[in-house]
């Protein structure tokens, strides 16, 4: 059992593998409230489940920025109506306030039958190791069958992660905040949360249950008849964009910039004689203004690649992505 935060990586590669649909929101790797309040976040001991109040279809902004008196991040994953998660920030996140030392007790030890001890104080942080997601619905009915199926790979992909069991996932309304009852069912009513326990436990328990690979020999797989695309790593390119452009000469760090800049060169971003292996000042000014044509602004269109923006760019130019 491990109680270290997963690192975003490691976080996208979990996502992944639990078949959870994700999009990244703007900086969330590094939005957080570490230095403003000079605490981190971790050792980690569990996943809170929230809703928002609200019925709105982006909540993204709201989420990321923040209200008055309350900054965001506002959590770690925003959870769509259509079962998407928005990552919305990555360390501490103001969603679980203070609660009750013999919940959190409870939870680190998994030591409760079917719902922790009563939150009757508010006196230990949640947010320095809690896990958050903000589900938009108002609570005053259900959430969709889209975000519950998420809900239950999403808390099931941070359980395995850490080596948990879903006794590690509570409401917001188990927890000490006083007046708090979300996740909602209707007006004023919190889900049952060892129901939605159960199900997560049996998310988890169906991974055990199907091995990932085949252990009997099967028949050899067909040759592919069209010529495989070119790959490319993003944690490759990533550094050679952070690394390359102080360099001197034509330094090359990766092969696959060449692959990446192709495309660029294709998008009339890159003038067509640059097509070395070195991640340079043009390269970057050509990333970020593909980056601009995805939609990002500002730090986000800093021309160092990300997930979302090289997978739409190896979408339309013919190459795929890894890390
Ligand atoms: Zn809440």
């Amino acid at each position: 059992m491990s109680t270290t935060p997963m690192t975003p990586s490691q976080l996208l590669a979990n996502l992944t593998e639990w078949g959870v649909k994700f999009e990244e929101y703007r900086s969330w790797r590094t939005h957080n409230r570490d230095s403003a309040t000079g605490k981190s976040f971790g050792p980690v001991s569990g996943f809170m489940v929230h809703h928002t109040g609200s019925d709105a279809s982006d909540q993204r902004a709201l989420l990321y920025n923040g209200v008055a008196g309350l900054p965001g991040p506002l959590c770690h994953f925003g959870l769509a109506q259509d079962g998407t998660v928005h990552l919305i920030g990555w360390g501490r996140t103001n969603h679980a306030g203070l609660g009750d030392p013999d919940v959190l007790r409870a939870v680190v030890n998994e030591s409760y039958d079917q719902y922790p001890p009563v939150d009757n104080q508010s006196t230990v942080d949640g947010n320095d190791c809690f896990y958050g997601v903000e589900i938009w619905y108002s609570g005053g009915h259900k959430m969709t069958d889209a975000q519950y199926a998420t809900l239950r790979r999403l808390a099931a992909a941070v359980c395995d992660y850490h080596g948990w069991s879903a006794k590690s996932v509570i409401g917001h309304g188990e927890w000490g905040s006083p007046g708090k009852w979300d996740p909602g069912m209707s007006a004023g009513r919190m889900m049952d949360m060892a129901a939605v326990r159960a199900d997560v436990q049996s998310t988890l328990d169906s991974k055990v249950a199907t091995p990932s690979k085949p252990t009997t020999p099967t028949k050899p797989a067909p040759k592919p008849t069209t010529p495989a695309k070119p790959v490319v790593d993003l944690s490759k390119v990533e550094s050679a964009a952070r690394t390359n452009p102080p360099m001197a000469g034509r330094t090359v760090t990766y092969s696959g910039v060449k692959t990446l800049k192709a495309a660029l060169i294709r998008e009339g971003l890159l003038a067509s004689s640059d097509t070395d292996g070195h991640y340079g000042q043009r390269v970057v000014k050509a990333y970020a203004a593909w980056q601009r044509k995805c939609g990002y602004s500002g730090a986000a269109a800093d021309g160092v690649p990300g997930w979302t923006s090289l997978r739409k760019l190896a979408a339309k130019r013919g190459f795929t992505v890894v890390r």
